[in-house]
């Protein structure tokens, strides 16, 4: 992912220098020499990154720091201030003008990289929450949900063998989230698996190995999500780059700096919460959309806006009715309790297959609900809708279900209630009559077809 990052600083050497390594990774970079022209550039060129030297003549790093986070503009934009190595001091006064991490001089090329990659990341979901807030300020919806999300109130993981760094994670963390210990792997990938919001792991643990339990962490798709925040020996520069190339998304050298640990949980906090944020309002855009997710059928929202105007055409203009079709798998929930609930959803896809490709194209099938579906067939008689569902029945019934990449065969049954529209009917009186018309079906033996007229 490439970005956008203004460098200042008043030393030109360093300038160049870092200029030089973010260009070789393919960054784009601008450059200020002091910080009026970096307040200018922030402004004017909406940077992705600002690296901010924190010894400037006039104004200071602090300052500049403090005026970018007063303004609205360019308050989004993460800012890293370059401190000295022994710069504690710098980091709470960094920290209390708004910096979001930083980089202790002289700059380590790793360090480095990983700041930026994960400020990236943060700067992206960031931009695209921006985005949607000002659609929907424009569509007049309530929004400003980037400035409502916080980085506080964390639940994090720390999985650490060496109880007296664990313990001072904790005490640091414990102001403004909620930490909780695991002192052995196993035990932590089941919380892992609980409500979390970030895993800080010691990648130089005696008892096990942190990496190992990060790749893992990785792998699993329950926890593939989470933000994992390593603890490194810096000099190991090794497990440091192997870290790294694992997918953790930022590193803590030893000894922790307090600074530092708040700083970047805060940063992981923040991008997943913006991140889980984006992904609930899109599966909910999902959900409105017109489509069933697991069999590409259509859905029952989108069913509905098309039957009632067939119901009506076919009740006013009267001779040809529409004609419906209610489907339910028989037994179905054995098959989830003998072969469990992913290879339940194997047998819904493959029905919908044989379903799609039993009806006519001016047909409608659509996923009701769970192991329900429907199909709506415009100028149908009941008769001919009887003999299609018998048509379907068979197709079901006739050959077995290949399930978990071909071990397993099962054999699948449905029942089926068809029954068409009539005068004075709408919508709901003719998919109740089908209905109906398949729970005959289920309590006359299942696997079977039954019409009834209106
Ligand atoms: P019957 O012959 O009377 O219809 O019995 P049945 O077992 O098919 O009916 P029941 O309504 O008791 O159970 C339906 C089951 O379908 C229960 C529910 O957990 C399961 N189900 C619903 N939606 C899905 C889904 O999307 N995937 C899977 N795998 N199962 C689902
Ligand atoms: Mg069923
Ligand atoms: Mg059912």
């Amino acid at each position: 992912m490439s970005a956008r990052i203004l460098v200042v600083d008043d030393i030109e050497a360093n300038v160049r220098l870092l200029q030089a390594k973010l260009e070789a990774e393919y960054y784009e970079v601008l450059t200020a020499p002091d910080g009026p022209t970096a307040l200018a550039l922030a402004a004017s060129e909406r940077p992705d990154i600002i690296l901010l030297d924190v010894m400037m003549p006039g104004m200071d790093g602090f300052a500049v720091c403090r005026r970018l986070k007063d303004e609205a503009e360019t308050r989004h934009i993460p800012v890293v201030l370059l401190t000295a190595l022994d710069g504690r001091a710098d980091r709470v006064a960094g920290l209390e003008a708004g910096a979001d991490d930083f980089l202790t001089k002289p700059i380590d090329d790793v360090m480095l990289f990983a700041r930026v990659r994960s400020l990236v990341r943060l700067k992206s979901v960031i931009d695209e929450l921006r985005e949607r807030d000002a659609s929907g300020r424009r569509k007049g919806v309530i929004a400003g949900v980037a400035s409502r999300l916080r980085g506080t109130g964390g639940r994090i993981l720390v999985v650490d063998d060496q109880a007296r760094q664990a313990d001072r994670v904790c005490s640091e963390l414990t102001i403004h989230h909620r930490p909780v210990v695991e002192r052995e792997p196993g035990t932590a990938i089941i919380a892992a698996r609980g409500p979390v919001d970030l895993i800080i792991v010691n990648a130089a643990a005696k008892t096990f190995d942190g990496l190992r339990f990060a790749a893992q962490i990785r792998s699993e798709e329950a926890t593939r999500g989470l933000p994992i925040l390593a603890i490194v020996d810096f000099d190991d520069r090794a497990r440091l780059v192997r870290a790294l190339e694992i997918g953790v998304n930022d590193v803590l050298a030893r000894p922790i700096d307090p600074q530092e640990l708040a700083a970047r949980v805060t940063t992981q906090i923040l991008r997943k919460r913006y991140a889980d944020y984006l992904r609930e309002n899109l599966d909910q855009s999902l959900e409105l959309a017109v489509t069933d997710q697991l069999t590409g059928l259509h859905n029952r929202r989108y069913m509905e806006t098309q039957l009632e105007a067939l119901v009506k055409r076919a009740v006013l203009g009267g001779s040809h009715p529409v004609a419906v079709m209610v489907i339910d798998i028989d037994h179905f929930k054995k098959i989830n309790d003998s072969f469990g609930h992913a290879v339940g959803d194997e047998v819904l896809r493959e029905f919908a297959v044989r379903l799609a490709s039993n009806v006519r194209a001016i047909d409608l099938p659509v996923r009701f609900g769970g192991e329900e579906f429907l199909v709506v067939m415009p100028e149908t008689q009941l008769a001919d809708a009887h003999r299609i569902a018998e048509r379907i029945r068979m197709h079901v019934a006739g050959s077995p279900f290949r399930v978990m990449n071909g071990e397993e065969l099962l054999t699948v049954t449905i029942s089926i209630g068809v029954s068409t529209s009539a005068a004075d009917d709408d919508q709901m009186k003719l998919i109740k009559r089908a209905d109906e018309a398949m729970y005959e079906a289920k309590a006359h033996g299942r696997n079977q077809v039954v019409a009834k007229a209106a």
